[in-house]
């Protein structure tokens, strides 16, 4: 299959929806992202890797923090993590307040925001205030990349403007859910969702999800084939929070959204993908990175759940 080819035909198939959707702007440091801009890597695990658009472009990672994050807390926590966070579609909005209090303050999955700030208070209670600079290291230790940092402007902007998570986070405290001052727990959050990242970097820090656990360019055990599985498992299920079952019917591989416009997606076996484009459809993911994914899976034939 020629994939530079097809990273082609996709980038000028979307380059007339350039313009649709709408940058985040709840998170005001986000709202000076370009609206035009696109990038999309391929990264097979034999080690070849394709590029179409703006590829050297960085952006905050967003919810695709959340991703490492429940690695991490696979490893380290097991099952001491059923009965804090469960392992179900949502169906509602990634900062949802209504689901929370119906459910005495256990979020539906890890892959929504209260979900994502329990595993932090969880990395908390295990690295202290030094939680965010780990997670840091994990994700540089997928990437193989030591020069990702955090945009610490994002961090404060977010940290400035977090009301509905310091709500999620309250609501959960009040159930006893939460363990930790949320001060710490808010900031190890903030500062995950604040990793910059460009989609050569972002594909390459999920190229093990794609080789049972293995980075196949270093051959460095990250995580066990078991949590793979169950992490792969999620992406499909509750990556793209409302709109997850309509993302695994369109396009059907495992993928993770975040609200700077980045999304990753694994092809098992074959490769992992990262796209960026930062305007949103009204469910908070990217309008034309999911385009351009529904395009990858209609010219390649990849999907989990059948072959072409
Ligand atoms: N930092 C964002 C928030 O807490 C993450 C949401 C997302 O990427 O979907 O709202």
């Amino acid at each position: 299959m020629n994939y530079q080819i097809i990273l082609e035909q996709i980038h000028s198939d979307i380059t007339p929806l350039l313009g649709q959707g709408k940058v985040a702007t709840y998170i005001p440091a986000l709202s000076i992202a370009d609206p035009n801009d696109f990038a999309m890597t391929l990264h097979l695990i034999t080690g070849e890797v394709f590029h179409v658009g703006h590829v050297q472009k960085t952006f905050s990672i967003q919810s695709i923090s959340k991703v490492f994050m429940y690695c991490m807390a696979l490893s380290l926590f097991e099952d001491k993590i059923q009965g804090r966070v469960g392992v179900e579609p949502s169906g509602s909005s990634f900062n949802s307040l209504v689901q929370l209090e119906y459910e005495n303050g256990i979020p539906r999955n890890p892959f929504i925001n209260p979900g994502a700030i329990v595993i932090a208070d969880m990395l908390v209670t295990h690295f202290g205030e030094l939680a965010d600079d780990e997670i840091l290291q994990f994700f540089r230790n997928s990437c193989d990349d030591f020069s990702i940092t955090i945009n610490q402007e994002i961090a404060a902007s977010e940290h400035d403007s977090g009301f509905r998570n310091l709500a999620l986070a309250s609501l959960m405290k009040s159930f006893g859910n939460i363990h930790n001052r949320l001060e710490p727990i808010l900031d190890t959050y903030f500062n995950a969702c604040s990793i910059e990242a460009n989609t050569t970097q972002l594909a390459r820090s999920i190229l093990h999800l794609a080789h049972n656990g293995i980075d196949p360019i270093t051959s460095n055990v990250l995580l066990h084939p078991q949590h793979v599985k169950r992490i792969n498992a999620l992406m499909l299920t509750c990556g793209h929070y409302d709109a997850s079952g309509e993302f695994a019917y369109k396009i059907g591989l495992p993928a993770k959204s975040g609200v700077g416009g980045g999304i990753i997606a694994v092809v098992p076996d074959v490769m992992s993908i990262a796209v960026y484009s930062p305007a949103l459809n009204s469910h908070g993911n990217s309008l034309i990175g999911t385009k351009a994914l529904e395009l990858f899976a209609a010219y390649t034939g990849h999907s989990i759940f059948s072959k072409s």
